[in-house]
């Protein structure tokens, strides 16, 4: 299963042997770096230094930060059918000048998938016949988004999601202060999406995280007024419970399934303890949907799980 590592092995020997597709379509779910390997594959194309891309370069660093101005990006963030012609005219309106200091012209299409039908087919008339300068990066969640005739023009490299270990290690890369106990609990829960991980860990929600991985243990000692008041003091929006509750869900889910596979869990949960407190999520993320007050929700939240785990009010 290639992930973004193995992709870019293959990539970079395509690239050396002269083999790479004019048009690269980056296939994968949200975070799992497509946009990231697309601005590493731009900058391997166009990198002047030793092993390309040496990210030191000018040319790597211009483009890290969206500064090259034969590197065009279009799209990303973005809902379906937001992604218009306009964007594909523009693309055309440079498609057939001259690279300005490479030599080569990249477009970055991001999140592809948004793409209208019209937009699509306007882009494959440039994938068809493009000057011989020109380059396509595209990305999307699932190639079935795309016209065929899109994807028969493109060479396509599907990324497969990390691995739970995986997401963990590339975590402790990422942030040096993550335990490995605190790397594997921010993996499972959120799934192994390394993206999503590593987006709430630099946005400040780990304390959210850990309050969720600890909750088993807290209510274990019949501590529910302790669950009450750290629940009260981080989840002070509808949001941000949500956020807890899915975490919770989360990770509870994965431990009770794996240690009824009879695995070691970071959280010790049971696989009856999971099923039960995930029928309370449910309900706690109904009623979070509907109009009760958060104090209301957090303690009744905090009085259903100590009846799963055991502790005494
Ligand atoms: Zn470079």
């Amino acid at each position: 299963m290639p992930g973004i590592k193995e992709l870019k092995g293959t990539l970079s020997a395509s690239l050396r042997e002269g083999l790479l597709s004019h048009a690269v379509l980056i296939e994968g779910e949200k975070g799992t770096g497509r946009k990231e390997l697309a601005l590493w594959l731009a900058k391997a194309i166009l990198c002047k230094g030793e092993n390309p891309p040496c990210m030191n370069c000018a040319v790597c660093r211009k483009i890290e930060s969206g500064n090259h101005p034969d590197v065009e990006i279009y799209g990303g963030e973005g809902t379906a059918r937001s992604f218009h012609i306009e964007s594909i005219r523009e693309i055309k309106n440079s498609l057939w000048l001259a690279p300005n200091e490479s030599e080569q012209r990249i477009y970055i299409l991001l999140n592809a998938e948004n793409m209208t039908a019209e937009a699509q087919n306007a882009l494959l008339k440039s994938l068809e016949e493009p000057p011989a300068h020109a380059r396509f990066i595209l990305t999307c969640d699932n190639r079935r988004s795309l016209l065929d005739t899109i994807i028969s023009r493109s060479t396509v490299y599907t990324l497969e999601p990390p691995t739970r270990e995986e997401c963990a290690s590339a975590l402790m890369e990422e942030f040096g202060e993550l335990s490995e106990k605190e790397a594997e609990i921010f993996s499972i829960a959120f799934g192994g999406n390394f993206g999503a991980a590593k987006k709430a860990f630099s946005e400040g929600e780990s304390e959210i995280v850990f309050l969720a991985a600890k909750t088993p243990e807290i209510l274990r000692k019949g501590e529910s007024y302790t669950l009450a008041a750290k629940l009260s003091s981080l989840c002070k929006t509808r949001a941000e419970l949500s956020e807890f509750l899915e975490r919770l869900l989360n990770i509870t889910g994965r431990c009770g399934i794996d240690r009824a596979a009879g695995k070691n869990t970071p959280v010790r949960v049971t696989p009856i303890e999971a099923v039960k407190t995930s029928e309370i999520i449910e309900r706690g993320k109904t009623a979070v949907l509907q109009n009760c007050s958060l104090e209301l929700i957090e303690s009744w939240l905090c009085m259903e799980l100590s009846g799963v785990f055991g502790g005494n009010l």
